[in-house]
């Protein structure tokens, strides 16, 4: 029998080293940073965003902005750090004007976004909006009848629920994400929080 080649599995690293200074797209040529992703690379828990804006485009970093610092209260409501998960986008260059990504440019960098994931292989996986889950679950379904209900992406339990800039503006909404994180929270073992985040 011929002997089979070891199937190489992508790490963090060669997938960052794949994108290099990317000119793949028409967003490199508004970037400041490319912003990768963040987190530790033994996550259980991967939240998957939309695109970088203003800030994370300045910092090379996602969500450090006003959504960003609601995530990371969302994230430390579900007793997690930062640290403890890793987050990214599901484009990695800022859109410009924070209009959102197109179809070319979210096909240019889906390559990125999935070896992420196969890098990661996590036990949860958090879309957050619309284009997240529209891209891992090709469901063109909206995001409103896609929340709150476990899908699977590569095996991989997905929870879509609201992007946390949509709760800036609709702040009503915040109970419906609580209730998607408890979800994440039991498939995880983590003890249910008293709060949710404010
Ligand atoms: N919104 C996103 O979807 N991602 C970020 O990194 C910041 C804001």
């Amino acid at each position: 029998m011929p002997e089979r080649s070891p199937v190489k599995l992508p790490t963090l690293q060669s997938v960052r080293a794949d994108l290099g200074e990317c000119t793949r797209c028409k967003l490199h040529k508004g970037r400041t940073k490319l912003v990768f992703g963040v987190g530790s690379p033994q996550a259980r828990l991967v939240f998957v965003g939309e695109a970088p804006g203003e800030d994370e485009d300045l910092q090379g970093e996602p969500f450090v902005g006003k959504a960003g610092q609601l995530l990371t209260r969302m994230i430390e409501a579900m007793g997690l750090r930062r640290e403890d998960v890793y987050i990214c986008n599901t484009v990695k260059c800022r859109p410009p004007n924070n209009r959102n990504p197109e179809p070319d440019e979210l096909e240019s960098c889906e390559p990125f976004l999935k070896g992420q994931l196969a890098a990661l292989r996590p036990e949860v996986i958090v879309t957050l909006g619309k284009f997240a889950a529209q891209a891992l679950l090709r469901d063109q379904a909206p995001i409103s009848r896609l929340r709150g209900a476990w899908r699977e992406y590569q095996g991989i339990p997905l929870m879509p629920t609201f992007h946390p800039a949509y709760l800036l503006r609709s702040p009503g909404e915040k109970g419906k994400v609580w209730s998607d994180l408890q979800q994440v929270m039991r498939k995880l073992g983590l003890a249910p929080g008293a709060g949710g985040a404010s």
